[in-house]
């Protein structure tokens, strides 16, 4: 069976590309199973060009074809923070309790219709021959300020889908793997998966 490598140790984010690619019947490893490679630095000013140096960076360091991920949350009363720093929002180590409370104190002055907020996700699969090929997706939503849900991971509980009147924490994995950031840049890709590992 073919593998593929998602340059990664977020257990959500494993999760759902686990269940978004799982009719493709291959092999699909994280960086939990190479516990001697050390965290890729993510540095980078845009969701692309970490996304693209995780992928690069790992698929040099394993040999595998690589798919990473580089997402996040763009708040629109912050400017779109905390953006390529979501992760560490609220400082190091990365810790979604701590993130989400930064969020909620920094919102809690703004009205509920000027929360409008979108998460982002950019992949980046490095295909057998080392070319690099990357596919964006978005999901627009608002943030609210009491969590609410158990599912998913980090900011999940806070973000607000209106079309669904659920957070991303309450939804079934199914359907936010339909409608995210990450399931719709995925879409956009599996093609090119499907071709290099089948
Ligand atoms: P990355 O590892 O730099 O891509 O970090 C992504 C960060 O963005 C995560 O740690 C979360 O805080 C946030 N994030 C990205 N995608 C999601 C999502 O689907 N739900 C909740 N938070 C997310």
């Amino acid at each position: 069976m073919k593998r593929l490598l998602l340059a990664t140790r977020n257990k959500g984010k494993v999760r759902e590309i686990h269940a978004l690619l799982a009719d493709l019947g291959v092999k699909v490893l994280s960086l939990s199973d190479y516990p001697d490679i050390p965290d890729i630095p993510e540095d980078g000013t845009t969701f692309a060009e970490n996304a693209v140096f995780k992928a690069q960076e790992v698929a040099r360091l394993t040999g595998e074809i690589t798919l990473a991920d580089d997402s996040g949350l763009e708040v629109d009363a912050l400017n779109g923070e905390p953006g390529v720093h979501s992760a560490r929002f609220a400082g190091e180590p990365k810790n979604d309790e701590a993130n989400n409370t930064k969020l909620i104190a920094l919102l809690e002055d703004v009205p509920p219709v000027y929360r409008t907020a979108r998460f982002r996700c950019v992949i980046a699969l490095v295909t057998p021959d080392g070319d690099v090929h990357t596919a964006e997706g978005a999901c627009e939503g608002l943030i609210i300020l009491k969590p609410r849900g158990d599912n998913g991971f980090g900011y999940d509980p806070l973000f607000f889908v209106p079309e669904y009147d659920q957070t991303f924490a309450e939804l079934p994995l199914d359907i936010k793997n339909q409608i995210s950031h990450r399931g719709r840049a995925l879409a956009k890709v599996k093609d090119l998966v499907r071709q290099v590992l089948t």
